[in-house]
């Protein structure tokens, strides 16, 4: 089944257009990433996705329920940015109960629980009393994640998660991103300039130029054709 679709999906901004008549389809419990050079429309595609922009053009449908035009609280996504920012004065489990401001945690579990839950899946047991700054930039993005998940969404976006950390931390951290998806079986819609790791954490890759996707493919038929 197709968790989200996007059909002639633009965005001008002026002159520029950013996004150019972007048609897609992403499968439920996909990973599906946007890979592509600085400047080619992942992140406006990500936040029209998630709500953030006033299209010029095109539809936007979760589940097969058109939500062009809903704001981002009415739409069932988690969303975590390239500048994460945690709140520094907020102790690890304040930052994730924060995700569970507007929203109950799914399950019928009180708050409290839900943040237990959602440390143990991050593999941060127990750190929940800890300050932000008291913790590695990749396990800060792992806390990033969790409140962007406390409220059980059905589809998570994430805009170059990595791109604060080192070359060694961002592996690590791939890795456990991955697990966390797959663990959860949540749509993620991934996006990075780096298509080494695009192809290392992905279902499928939407490669991007100038505002549009010039090829959707798994990792494995773009390896075998490049
Ligand atoms: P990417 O995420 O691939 O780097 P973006 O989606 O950020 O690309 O940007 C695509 C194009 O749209 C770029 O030319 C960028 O400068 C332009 N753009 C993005 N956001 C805005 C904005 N708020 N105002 C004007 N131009 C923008
Ligand atoms: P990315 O790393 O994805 O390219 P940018 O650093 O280009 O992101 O953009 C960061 C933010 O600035 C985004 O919210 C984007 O919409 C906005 N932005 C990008 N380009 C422009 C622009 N030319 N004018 C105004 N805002 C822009």
């Amino acid at each position: 089944p197709i968790a989200l679709e996007l059909e002639g999906v633009s965005k001008r901004y002026g002159e520029t257009t950013a996004v150019d008549d972007v048609s897609l389809a992403v499968r439920e419990g996909e990973f599906f990433t946007l890979v592509g050079p600085s400047g080619c429309g992942k992140t406006t595609t990500l936040r029209s996705i998630a709500g953030f922009e006033t299209l010029s053009g095109g539809t936007i449908r979760f589940g097969g329920t058109d939500v062009t035009g809903v704001p981002p609280e009415g739409r069932d996504v988690g969303v975590v940015f390239q500048n994460y920012a945690l709140f520094p004065h907020m102790t690890v489990a304040e930052n994730i109960a924060y995700g569970l401001k507007f929203a109950d945690p799914p399950g019928g579990v009180s708050d409290d629980q839900r943040v237990t839950e959602l440390l143990e899946l991050i593999d941060l047991e127990g750190m929940g009393d800890r300050e932000p700054d008291q913790l590695s930039g990749g396990q800060q993005q792992r806390v990033a994640i969790a409140r962007a998940l406390a409220p059980g969404p059905d589809v998570l976006l994430l805009d170059e998660p990595m791109s604060a950390l080192d070359a060694r931390l961002r592996e690590r951290l791939r890795l456990q991103v991955k697990e966390i998806q797959s663990e959860l079986g949540i749509t993620t819609i991934y996006v990075t300039h780096d298509q080494e790791e695009a192809l290392a954490i992905s279902d499928r890759v939407a490669v991007m130029n100038a505002g549009a996707p010039e090829q959707v493919a798994t990792p494995r038929e773009i390896y075998r054709r490049p």
